[in-house]
């Protein structure tokens, strides 16, 4: 973590002197030695740089290291040095206020806890500093200036600290963190409402590309995705009715991945498994590099890879700012050209590239694409079939290191940074230092794709089985499936046990609370959890339980503009925690039902996703037989009686009353209404409709014009794969019906199954079993795809007919696949069990920890050596936050 104890000293120092000003003064330096802050930074940086360097160079763990070790001098020298930097750690930490008894040896079992004290101050002071650079560029949302159309952000704006050394300096020595200053929200152009509602996850495709199995027709039917039940002219509850059994016929294909079949079934194309002769990159400065933020040009550019054996594809990704994170760039290189997408442009267009990006014959070259799978499906609706990761690659070899920067170092002798990896990639338009970055990422990864491929042959005697294991590990990220983050009540618990933390009663529903109010507001906003509430102040808030609003403030340095904001809905929050009887914390932490009695006054549960219950402040007295009966409803069709309602028990009906489906009408000027009311208001607002992906959205239009203007050249896709998936839907029904004739008594059996599972599944169905689906699917992760294409591949499948539809001046090759090639998916051999819901437990309730794996390998899995510290991926608070969150989702019943 920290450099030589030469830089230890001189940090020091530096920070004692910081804090006196007259030293400053008297010297015109910053501090001793350092005239300004850039050049104290660049000392600071460069001393870290190479300490990494140096670290990098010491013995591996192992037969190396453990050799050394029999060396007294050796081990005398580690022990020393290694002493020095826990107690230089412990410094740093102290400082920040963290836990830092990392040379308590006693209190430690081991490296593992240690490790987990360096993370979690690492989140502490990255979301430190992350919030002090908001506040110094002046970002506050409720004051962020609107800019004029045509307004052109400056070229690179930096903070002051990270300017540009003035001073000469090797390239490797000069570090910049950009940060963009006033950026617009790209959300706010976006032709399709981001969706942060707290409802699982449905592909995004309605052209399925170089089918061999057609799209679902839910996906294809736009009535069925979007025609709202209670637009129909029948009562509420035939509406609702209505609803439940559109989903329930679908919900195996609403979240099934949309190309399984198709990867199943995807054998690499020979030529990719024999010996390569690597083809040399082009130097970058003599290649062409294309900005692409029209449609026309991205259509261009489709043509232009689907006559392309292979291709490399990059991403830059944006996650402060915005509650799922946004895909901000794509990087496409080809062995001649480099391209750049403005995603954020093109957001609702790039779903084209899945010609491309589908099509079995053409290799998709990305490097650590765990992440890259997920937000392609998330953004744009695309998938990547025949897909190589140059990172699994580096696994196979054996390298040393699995980092792209490693493999351009190793391989073409390029030394890369990746200083802007961390870069605000919303910044339009892009600063030249961050285009080349981003060109870097892919130009060389063919050149890499050519020389690892020779080297796993070389490595395995020519056999080709190491090379076949990276395909088939690439094929298994290709059928990753994009989860969205689900808010359940017990989320906050997983967060906590993470902190290792013991809280009291009163501090762990103080806890409970901001969790809950920081993840609606979150979604509200669209910002980052970590940008709304930092967890480290959170538990701040919580352990401190102030009781005066100036108190919150207190625990957090910066503010957050969202906590100033509300600060007294956070204070009243923190009186309802203080309202709790003291128990001890380790009872409370065990038994965490316990938690929230069912009755008791003093539970006041205020999720942002339940309103099933109101907190005691907001409830007028009432008696019992005014209850109101129609609590929970979805489809009221009695308003009036229910508006009657609300204005006898105020907030408890304003609650009860889900008019979930309603647009939220705006509020006339009447008398303002009184406080409990006015809560319950926004609680109901906060409550996204669990069914929002069935309403048409108003926001769609755009895109859709362009769709169906037949001058488009998107239309021309999508007619060609509409065309060809009628085509394939015939085919099927055909193949269905010969199926039928020869396999009777399977189909029956089949079908039987099918009842079956649909039976268990509807006894299950409490809204939630399609978020369990979802879960028990990833859960079964690769092992049991694997199963199927072992099953499946006996069965005389047909190799994908090379590069179905090239392009439209190919008539003759829109032949859709030969008869055999689709088989009509056979239940038997599909897991029932998916829908027989949770053996143990509730089987109403989805048990968190399931889909919790599925985001186990988020961010820091992509790269090696990330990946080999679990945790390390946590090293950005908020993103932390997201994955951390559990899935079981409390829908209304229905
Ligand atoms: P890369 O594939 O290295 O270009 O990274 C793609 C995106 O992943 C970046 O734009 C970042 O948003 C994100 N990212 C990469 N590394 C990290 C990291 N260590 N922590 C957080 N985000 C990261
Ligand atoms: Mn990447
Ligand atoms: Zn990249």
């Amino acid at each position: 973590m920290m450099a030589s104890s030469k830089s230890n000293q001189s940090t020091n120092s530096g920070l004692q002197d910081m804090n006196s000003d007259t030293n400053d003064d008297e010297n015109g330096e910053l501090c001793p030695g350092f005239k300004d802050v850039d050049a104290f930074v660049k000392y600071g940086l460069g001393a870290v740089l190479s300490a990494t360097k140096a670290s990098a160079a010491l013995p591996q763990a192992g037969d190396e290291y453990d050799f050394y070790r029999s060396f007294p001098g050796f081990q005398e020298f580690c022990e020393s040095q290694g002493d020095k930097l826990l107690h230089c750690m412990s410094q740093i930490m102290q400082h920040h206020g963290c836990r830092s008894h990392m040379r308590d040896r006693n209190k430690l079992t081991g490296q593992e806890e240690r490790f987990d004290l360096v993370v979690d101050s690492n989140d502490v002071i990255l979301e430190r500093v992350g919030i002090l650079l908001d506040e110094a560029d002046g970002v506050n949302r409720s004051q962020q200036p609107v800019m004029p159309a045509g307004f052109q952000p400056p070229k690179i704006v930096v903070s002051s600290w990270n300017r540009k050394g003035t001073g000469s300096g090797s390239r490797s020595e000069m570090f910049r963190l950009l940060h963009a200053k006033n950026v617009t929200r790209p959300q706010l152009k976006f032709k399709e409402k981001v969706d942060n509602s707290n409802t699982p996850f449905i592909p995004k495709i309605f052209i399925k590309p170089n089918a061999m199995k057609p799209l679902p027709s839910y996906f294809t039917n736009k009535q069925i995705r979007k025609e709202r039940p209670e637009d129909l002219d029948v009562p509420a509850a035939l509406a609702d009715f209505i609803h439940q059994q559109r989903t329930q016929e679908h919900v195996e294909d609403m979240f099934a991945h949309p190309y399984q079949y198709e990867l199943d079934h995807l054998t690499i194309p020979e030529s990719f498994l024999s010996k390569p002769v690597a083809q040399m990159y082009k130097p970058m400065d003599e290649t062409r590099c294309s900005f692409i933020d029209t449609l026309e040009d991205l259509v261009a550019l489709n043509e232009k890879l689907c006559k392309l054996p292979e291709f490399a594809v990059d991403l830059e990704h944006h996650s402060y700012r915005s509650f799922l994170g946004l895909t901000s760039l794509m990087q496409i290189s080809t062995r001649e050209e480099d391209f750049i997408i403005d995603t954020l442009e093109l957001r609702s267009e790039m779903y084209i590239l899945n010609e491309a990006f589908t099509d079995p014959a053409i290799v998709k070259v990305f490097h650590g694409s765990d992440s890259d799978i997920e937000w392609l499906q998330r953004d744009f609706g695309l998938y990547v079939v025949n897909l190589f990761d140059t990172h699994q690659a580096s696994r196979a070899l054996n390298l040393a290191r699995h980092s792209l920067d490693h493999l351009l170092k190793h391989f073409c002798n390029v030394d890369s940074d990746k200083r802007y990896q961390l870069a605000d990639w919303r910044i339009r338009p892009l600063p030249d230092e961050m285009v080349q970055y981003a060109r870097t990422d892919t130009h060389y990864l063919l050149y890499i794709f050519d020389s690892v491929r020779a080297q796993l042959l070389d490595f395995n005697h020519g056999q080709p089985g190491l090379l076949q294991s990276v395909w088939n590990k690439s094929k298994d990220i290709s059928l990753k499936k994009y989860m969205k983050p689900i808010y359940t009540e017990e989320s906050y618990l997983e967060l906590q046990r993470k902190q290792k933390r013991s809280f009291n009663t009163q501090q762990l529903t103080a806890f409970r609370l901001l969790f809950a109010w920081r993840d609606k507001l979150a979604r509200q906003e669209d910002e980052s959890t970590g940008y709304v509430l930092p967890t480290h102040m959170m538990i701040k808030i919580s352990e401190e339980l102030p009781k005066e609003p100036q108190g919150i403030i207190a625990c957090c340095n910066p503010v957050p503009p969202l906590v100033r904001q509300q600060v007294n809905e956070l204070h009243l929050l923190v009186q309802q925690a203080r309202e709790m009887p003291l128990l001890k914390a380790e009872i409370a932490a065990q038994k965490k039902k316990g938690l929230t009695p069912i009755k008791k006054p003093e539970v006041l549960l205020f999720g942002p996703h339940d309103t099933s219950r109101v907190s005691e402040s907001d409830l007028h007295p009432f008696s019992p037989d005014e209850l109101p009966v129609k609590q929970g409803m979805l489809f009221s069709d009695d308003e009036h009686k229910m508006d009657v309602d609300v204005q006898r028990t105020s907030g408890l009906v304003a609650a009860a009353k889900i008019t979930l489906f309603e647009e939220l009408e705006t509020q006339n000027d009447q008398e303002p209404l009184p406080v409990p009311q006015m809560k319950a208001r926004r609680i109901i607002e906060s409550f996204e409709n669990p069914f929002r992906m069935y309403l048409p959205s108003s926001d769609v239009r755009v895109n859709k014009n362009a769709k169906f203007d037949p001058s488009s050249k998107i239309f021309e896709i999508s007619k060609r794969w509409k065309l060809q998936s009628i085509e394939q839907q015939q085919k099927e029904l055909e193949a269905k019906r010969k199926a039928k004739e020869e396999a009777k008594e399977h189909i029956k059996k089949v079908a039987e199954e099918r009842t079956k599972a649909k039976q268990s599944y509807q006894e299950s169905l409490q809204n939630v079993a399609t978020v369990r689906q979802q879960a028990a699917e990833s859960e079964k992760g690769g092992g049991k795809k694997r199963e199927r294409v072992a099953s499946e591949v006996g069965e005389s499948t047909p190799k994908p007919s090379k590069k179905l539809m090239k392009s439209v001046e190919k008539p003759q090759k829109t032949e859709p696949p030969p008869q055999d090639s689709f088989k009509p998916f056979d239940y038997s051999q599909s897991d029932l069990k998916v829908f027989a819901g949770n053996k143990a437990k509730d089987n109403t309730q989805f048990d968190p920890s399931r889909q919790a794996h599925g985001f186990k390998k988020k961010r820091g899995g992509a790269k090696g050596q990330k990946s080999n510290f679990g945790a390390a991926g946590r090293s950005m608070s908020y993103l932390a936050g997201k994955s951390d969150r559990g899935f079981r989702h409390n829908w209304p019943k229905r």
